[in-house]
């Protein structure tokens, strides 16, 4: 059965594209009853930190990701690398370098004075094997780099992209191992995947101009090649590579904007994936759905955009669906970050739940716009008084309104619109003026569900209060 992986590098929050690899990873393990590891590429110490493996793993957990084996850490691996890098250089396919940082650089400035490609000319390739093992012994910095083969060409089949070859003249002799003895991502990722007994690459389409990098050395190590499947970059509407520069990419953000992490998840999943012909039309995948159906033929070679009006749409799509029930420990969560706190008992507070969801852009606006239903801790909304509560004559007849609810013999959807309606025709006004009117002074908004819902859900005595209030 598959195993597969997810191998972030800890150097940023979990980003957009990021997640879309590491849930298309999950989805092919779950499908085909593999497995899913996740390998924190953490060998860049400086970049590198334990905030953002916290981040990536709070970014995963968010939607819904959950791994099998590790995480493992490669900066906790480093032997591993070692090993195979010695193993590559005993078979003859690696060797030392010790060119020095200074050299380099003068000798790329001298390549691309002269125009030609700044590749590592291969002058420690020619030391004999005795010298540089002698040189090295001797305390000499020195480097691992591979031994490219001089012609031919070194290819893939991609699962994605279909045959991909690169000529071996354009590979540089590449570092394996740094003076230092950190592995460069070359080697550790094969040496891990290896390790790891990983049958499918699945990552990002960036990585492609890798892929010969480690074609060589699993040829090199005389190892079986795993299936690599890459998946083509996310864009933003103005097709260039998605980036801050769009809005929000770290995975987060979205959770603190209040979209819901089902519907992220969905939306993710049509990042560069479809279902194919059978479901041509729909774009509503539960989890379970998406478990069944992923697979690695649905992937698009072209690029994909990211809407962000679409995942918005995702968004109210979900929350409708959501019974209150599921929908409430988002809310609370909410709740907590806009330091709420509701005033209403549970069972009030689900059907509040109800008649609102509908109306729901985010789970925002529960903390924001929907405040007034929950609690009478609100703000009116400055547009909506201005509009239909400036005119003292219509505050005066809500007050007295107030008196006529207060006395009512009940007070039910019916009860209170018929009350309303024989007050406006009473007092030869339109009915209209005062729905408007009660309905901001009773949510602290211009727009709400049904206005004698609305009441029915709040109860005589708010409704009371917050008429009497407008007297001010
Ligand atoms: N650590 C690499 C990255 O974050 C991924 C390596 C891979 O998937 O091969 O881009």
């Amino acid at each position: 059965s598959p195993r597969v992986r997810f191998a972030p590098s800890p150097t940023g929050y979990l980003h957009v594209g990021g997640a879309r690899t590491a849930l298309f990873n999950w989805l092919f393990a779950r499908r085909f009853g593999g497995t899913f590891i996740l390998r924190i590429e953490d060998t860049d110490f400086e970049r590198s930190s334990e905030a953002m493996v916290e981040g990536i793993l709070e970014g995963m957990r968010w939607i819904g990701l959950d791994w099998d084996e590790g995480p493992f850490f490669q900066s906790r691996r480093l032997d591993l690398y070692t090993q195979t890098a010695e193993r590559l250089i005993a078979g003859g396919h690696a060797y030392y370098c010790f060119c020095t940082k200074e050299e380099l650089e003068q000798r790329r400035a001298e390549a691309t004075a002269a125009g030609r490609p700044p590749m590592y000319d291969r002058r420690c390739r020619k030391i004999a094997r005795e010298t540089a093992a002698q040189r090295r012994s001797a305390g000499e910095p020195c480097a691992v780099r591979f031994a490219v083969p001089e012609g031919g060409s070194t290819g893939f089949d991609d699962a994605v992209f279909g045959r991909v070859e690169f000529s071996n003249a354009e590979i540089e002799d590449f570092v394996l191992l740094r003076s230092d003895g950190i592995p460069t991502y070359h080697l550790s990722v094969v040496a891990d995947d290896l390790d790891m007994e990983l049958t499918h690459i699945i990552r990002g389409a960036d990585h492609i101009s890798n892929t010969p990098k480690q074609v060589l050395q699993y040829a090199a190590l005389g190892a079986e090649m795993p299936v690599f499947a890459h998946v083509p970059l996310i864009l933003g509407p103005d097709k260039t590579r998605l980036s801050k520069r769009h809005g929000a990419t770290s995975v987060i953000a979205y959770k603190d904007m209040g979209i819901v992490p089902e519907a992220f998840r969905n939306f993710l999943a049509l990042l560069g994936w479809s279902p194919g012909t059978a479901h041509k039309d729909r774009e509503i995948f539960s989890s379970d759905e998406l478990k069944q159906l992923f697979s690695l033929d649905g992937i698009s070679k072209s690029n994909a955009v990211f809407d962000n009006d679409k995942l918005a749409w995702f968004n109210t799509e979900y929350i409708r669906a959501y019974s209150s029930d599921k929908l409430l420990p988002l809310v609370e969560e909410e709740w907590r970050r806009a330091e709420f706190h509701p005033a209403r008992p549970h069972d009030e507070i689900l059907s509040l739940i109800d008649l609102l969801k509908p109306r729901a852009r985010n789970l925002k606006d529960f903390g924001g716009p929907f405040r007034a239903y929950f609690g009478d801790d609100f703000e009116y909304d400055p547009a909506a008084v201005t509009k239909f509560l400036k005119d003292a004559a219509v505050r005066a007849l809500l007050v007295e309104l107030a008196e006529r609810y207060y006395t009512a013999a009940e007070f039910t959807e019916a009860s209170t619109e018929q009350v309303l309606r024989g007050f406006a025709e009473e007092k030869g006004v339109k009915a209209g003026a005062l729905i408007n009117g009660a309905r901001v002074a009773l949510t602290g908004q211009a727009v709400a569900p049904s206005l004698f819902a609305v009441m029915t859900a709040l109860g005589r005595e708010r409704v009371v209060r917050r008429l009497r209030d407008t007297g001010g």
